[in-house]
């Protein structure tokens, strides 16, 4: 967060509010902006921000600090964890939506994204971009995808130790992923927390790698699965595949699978929403005498009637011949623009039929090569 809000500010309190006035500023706010409850995008971080704010100043210690030093001296002494540590949000929140059980680790899972360091991780979601042809994307289509993933190793069960062998807790960090440090600094003696170097985070020390992951406990693979691409899609359109993600560490669930679409353009249709457009061509005598054409559509070839006297530029409508609705039930409609050919190259005999005709018609053609000027 590039600039903080005041907290007070935040919770809308004075700077020598009580804790139990904080305590009902915060309630009110967490049963506005809980993610359970308020589905709008902005929820979950406004939720966050308010529920740090409570965290800071109902401890006396954090508040202490957060007044003498403001921001940087809760950032430089304590960690996102260490700021919500103590806190019985559980309490707090028990009266309303889910509290704190619920989607998996609870309230903690709010402020961090389901991930505790050291702990089970949710895998990563993969995002697919796959291009279908119109008339899939209008009928719907079951496609079989090859998605490359990172997958759980089968032989180490994802530990990354040689089987027969487990893992150990790091003796540096004590498994927790994590070290302190005492820091001198202007405003006093500070503790940092930073990611073990020793075990990289994991928290763990393998002694003897499995030798199929390198003690990973993740191997790539592709995997093959198949996807039902509903009748509707648009470009941009996105299906969820739920657990098709990546592999999760330590136990973790999978993430998801994100197949994106793009629909290819197609030589005669240009779609708009559930609409197809395209633009037939006929002759003059065709519109003026009136006949029957054949038009394509996403399912073959169809009849239309071209009605006699028909005008460049009218649009024909086929019912029922667009796209299904993706959202709603019924389909979109073919729209057909008339364009009329007018003819570059005129035998004498056409020729002379037509100033015949435009005679007859009333026309008065001021020269002999009146057609005859394209
Ligand atoms: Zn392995
Ligand atoms: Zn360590």
């Amino acid at each position: 967060m590039a600039t903080k809000r005041d907290y007070y500010e935040i919770l809308g309190v004075d700077k020598k509010a009580p804790v139990d006035e904080i305590k009902t500023a915060y309630r009110k706010l967490a049963m506005q902006y809980h993610p359970d409850k308020n589905k709008s995008p902005d929820a979950e971080e406004k939720f966050k921000e308010i529920s740090e704010a409570y965290a800071v100043l109902s401890d006396q210690n954090k508040r202490q600090q957060y007044d003498q030093f403001g921001h940087s001296g809760i950032d430089m002494r304590y960690s996102q964890e260490d700021i919500f540590r103590g806190v019985d949000f559980e309490d707090i929140l028990k009266d309303f939506g889910r509290g704190g059980s619920g989607r998996g680790g609870g309230i903690f899972d709010i402020f961090f994204g389901g991930e505790r360091r050291g702990g089970p991780r949710r895998g990563s979601d993969i995002l697919y971009e796959l291009s279908i042809d119109l008339g899939d994307a209008a009928a719907g289509k079951k496609i079989e995808l090859e998605v490359p993933r990172t997958e759980n190793c089968d032989v180490c069960h994802g530990s990354g130790a040689r089987p027969g062998t487990s893992p150990k807790a790091c003796s540096t960090c004590r498994g927790t992923g994590q070290v302190n440090r005492t820091q001198n600094t202007p405003f006093g003696r500070f503790m940092t927390t930073s990611t073990c170097s020793t075990c990289r985070g994991s928290g763990q020390i393998i002694d003897s790698p499995c030798t199929t992951c390198h003690g990973t406990g993740t191997v790539q693979k592709r995997r093959k699965l198949e996807v039902k691409i509903p009748a509707g899609v648009d470009t941009g359109s996105r299906l969820r595949v739920p657990g098709e993600g990546e592999a999760g560490e330590k136990g973790g669930p999978t993430g998801d699978l994100y197949v994106e679409i793009n629909v290819r353009l197609h030589k005669d249709f240009i779609r708009e929403e559930n609409n197809l457009i395209m633009e037939a061509a006929i002759s003059f005598t065709q519109a003026a005498l009136g006949d029957e054409i054949l038009v394509p559509t996403l399912d073959g070839k169809a009849k239309m009637k071209i009605p006699a006297g028909t005008q460049n530029g009218h649009v024909f409508r086929l019912k029922g011949k667009g796209i299904t609705s993706l959202h709603y039930s019924g389909k979109g409609d073919q729209l057909v623009r008339i364009k009329i050919d007018v003819p570059t190259k005129l035998t004498d005999r056409q020729k002379k039929l037509l100033q015949e005709f435009a005679e007859i018609s009333g026309e008065k053609p001021r020269s002999k090569g009146f057609f005859g000027l394209a």
